[in-house]
């Protein structure tokens, strides 16, 4: 069982059915030094992103306005509760966590191309890159070079792995060895050029504020109540909605590796935490994840409630999920 653990350092990060290779182990003694670990070595010496911090600000700032009552629409919170679960769960958790970076099942291209495309509406980088950052940290779990291990310091894990350069990521052979398979289609080519990802944000953002505006003309016919609710929609259903998305996988990586209970005694620092699990439509029980990488259902004991195994499991019952990967045991 422990040389299944550590065969994940060795595997090949392309073949995605050994690299997410089961890591259960029953052994306590897991040799994880329990000690801080540096930042990773391919960010020294620290160089800050600025283009990210400048957009990350801005959509933090504009997210500020749910406290300004004027910009209070109930259309407006409804809109970005709704895109917490489309643009947060179908586009992050279900299509680029579960099957772009794990293939814990397979679906019809135009599907996994449509759950792509909503992924790239949370501000959480391309499909490509998200998938070999999340693959490296698959690999090295809370050991060199884990890109955001919060054993570093909670911070770096939470977000400020995000806004500092990695050297690796600026390299092609990087994308080669570890998202090989997915640069393999055009479309997802395409987006690591231009940044072509941002403009699909942009061009989201763009259509919500005019549809805002568009339906405050029709509710209040006056030009300050369309200029209200394109303001409205911008806040709530753009703006709020991508900072909670972006807190809630952010959470993932960093208080599910520090705070909660485990299942599986994997050789990280991995943990099951229920809020996280809330706030992210089940990828808080990452211990679980961590044990079982390719499993299409995080939750594995009957109280871990997984939203996003639940609509895998429906879009199973209609026909357009196969192949769907299922835990091996329930602990
Ligand atoms: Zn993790
Ligand atoms: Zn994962």
């Amino acid at each position: 069982m422990s040389e299944a653990v550590a065969d994940t350092d060795e595997v090949a990060p392309n073949d995605a059915s050994r690299f997410n290779e089961d890591t259960i182990v029953d052994v306590p003694d897991t040799g994880l030094d329990p000690q801080r670990i540096p930042l990773p070595e391919a960010t020294q010496p620290l160089k800050i992103l600025w283009s990210y911090v400048a957009v990350l600000s801005v959509v933090h700032v504009l997210a500020l306005g749910i406290f300004i009552p004027y910009l209070f629409t109930w259309s407006g919170l409804i809109l970005g509760i709704l895109g917490h679960f489309t643009f947060g769960m179908l586009g992050i958790t279900i299509g680029y966590h579960r099957l772009l970076t794990h293939r814990g099942f397979t679906c019809p291209k135009w599907l996994e191309h449509s759950l792509a495309m909503m992924g790239m509406c949370n501000l959480q980088d391309s499909p490509a890159r998200w998938v070999a950052i999340h693959r490296m940290h698959h690999q090295h779990s809370d050991r060199q070079p884990d890109p955001h291990s919060p054993l570093a310091n909670f911070v770096w894990g939470h977000v400020g792995w995000v806004v500092c350069r990695h050297r690796d990521l600026d390299k092609t052979s990087h994308y080669e060895r570890y998202v090989r398979d997915l640069l393999r289609d055009p479309f997802y080519l395409r987006l690591e050029r231009h940044d072509g990802w941002f403009f699909v944000y942009l061009f989201h953002s763009l259509l919500i504020t005019m549809a805002g505006a568009a339906f405050g003309y029709f509710v209040g016919g006056s030009g300050s109540e369309v200029i209200r609710y394109a303001a409205s929609w911008t806040v709530w259903a753009v703006a709020a909605r991508t900072v909670f998305v972006l807190h809630g996988t952010w959470s993932v990586n960093s208080l599910s590796h520090l705070f909660g209970y485990r299942n599986y005694e994997t050789r990280d620092h991995s943990t099951n935490n229920w809020l996280v699990a809330l706030i992210s439509h089940g990828e808080g029980w990452h211990n679980n994840h961590h044990a079982q990488p390719r499993s299409a259902a995080h939750g594995h004991r009957w109280w871990e409630f997984d939203m996003s195994w639940r609509v895998i499991q429906f879009l199973e019952m209609i026909g357009l999920a196969k192949d769907v990967v299922r835990p091996k045991s329930n602990r």
